[in-house]
């Protein structure tokens, strides 16, 4: 992932001649296309927040947090969007006199006709988002990358009942759609031969087989699993590659946990390491001044879990991953307990573990739209510090 510094235009603005005038909406989409909106928890609140979908953008913000300085500092830079991974408008606001930062901010953004946009729980769900990201600056080799608790449902196992001869063209197509994605693999499927029976009725123009009489046919029964995203896709391929009239499918929810969806990351570094080098690296590449930590369980530590921002809740997964050290922030007192001397629990700050998620965003967007203006904040929003 290419590193933007903040302050830095991420792409020159040659907005007018390239990318043919972008709106709020295509902003939206390429978000999405990565971290779709239904992946957001049920608490939270993520899309496009204040705005137009159909407003044109001259420039884009990146933030992790969005803050009236924030809000002013894009005006400065004449982006008209920004992007944060926290909403700014989170439980609900009831009135809007500018009594508190949340509220100045909204109202100056409405009245400098600036978007703002979240990509919040959606961005933490996804295998290459904010947890991948942490992963890899904590040092975890990218292909070791795996969901600490995969998300459950979202996935269905389709049936059909192909022609022998089509069998083949059927996978394929299906396939080349999306169909049979399993973790680090595609093409899944699974086939049986066996025959299949139909007659056909009154107005029916069947592929093989005469009207009105009972027809045998050699058919293989494929079984492939199509993720909630791609199921359009799949079923269009299907349809348009099956020879049939009317093609038998059954379609069935899964109860399998999502390979590539998901809460908190677990990874391996290449080599072990010193428990306290392992810290010290962390407090480095995250740049913490001062970390929590519970009693090392060993000397060294390779395989680390982590989950940026609040993620005590993954405690108790990152110990069944087998974690030696789980690398995440707002740890309450009693929940350090969990520890039971099997993990190294490390609390880096809410901040420190998700300030690089700016920079994910700010990549993903010059990736989609190399020559538009995207802008990371200069302004430090942690509202915590050490003494
Ligand atoms: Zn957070």
């Amino acid at each position: 992932m290419p590193s933007v510094a903040p302050g830095n235009w991420v792409g020159k603005c040659t907005f007018g001649v390239m990318e043919n005038a972008l709106k709020v909406r295509d902003i939206a989409a390429c978000l999405e296309a990565w971290a779709p909106r239904h992946l957001a928890e049920s608490y939270d609140n993520v899309g496009l927040l204040v705005g137009e979908p159909s407003q044109v953008v001259k420039g884009v913000m990146v933030s992790l947090d969005c803050t009236e300085e924030v809000v002013r500092e894009a005006i400065a830079s004449e982006c008209n969007m920004i992007v944060s991974h926290h909403p700014l408008i989170f439980k609900g606001i009831k009135r809007l006199n500018g009594s508190t930062d949340a509220e100045r901010a909204i109202m100056l953004a409405i009245q400098q006709g600036m978007a703002l946009y979240a990509i919040h729980t959606n961005l933490d769900n996804v295998l290459t988002g904010v947890n991948h990201q942490l992963a890899h600056v904590l040092g975890c080799a990218p292909h070791t990358h795996e969901i600490l608790r995969p998300m459950a449902g979202g996935l269905e196992k389709w049936t059909v009942f192909v022609p022998t001869d089509h069998a083949e063209s059927v996978r394929h197509a299906m396939a080349d759609a999306g169909a049979g994605h399993i973790g680090k693999y595609d093409h899944c499927s699974f086939a049986a031969s066996g025959t299949g029976s139909f007659r056909a009725l009154e107005g029916a123009t069947p592929f093989v087989g005469a009207l009105g009489e009972i027809h045998r046919e050699s058919e293989i029964r494929l079984e492939m699993v199509v993720r909630s995203e791609v199921t359009g896709a799949v079923y269009t391929a299907l349809q348009d590659a099956h020879p049939y009239e009317e093609v038998a499918l059954d379609r069935v929810s899964l109860e399998n946990g999502r390979k590539d969806l998901g809460a908190g990351m677990v990874g391996e570094l290449p080599a072990p390491m010193a428990w306290q080098d392992f810290v010290d690296r962390a407090k480095q590449v995250l740049g913490c001044t001062h970390v929590k930590i519970t009693a090392p369980t060993q000397p060294n530590v390779q395989r680390v879990a982590c989950c940026g921002g609040s993620g005590a809740f993954l405690i108790e997964d990152a110990k069944r991953a087998g974690a030696d050290v789980y690398v995440t922030s707002d740890i309450k007192y009693h929940e350090y307990f969990q520890a039971e001397g099997q993990i190294l629990l490390l609390d880096v700050g809410h901040y420190e573990s998700e300030w690089q998620t700016s920079g994910l965003i700010a990549s993903k967007l010059k990736e989609k739209f190399p020559n538009f203006a995207v802008r990371l904040s200069t302004t430090r929003t942690n509202p915590v510090s050490f003494r």
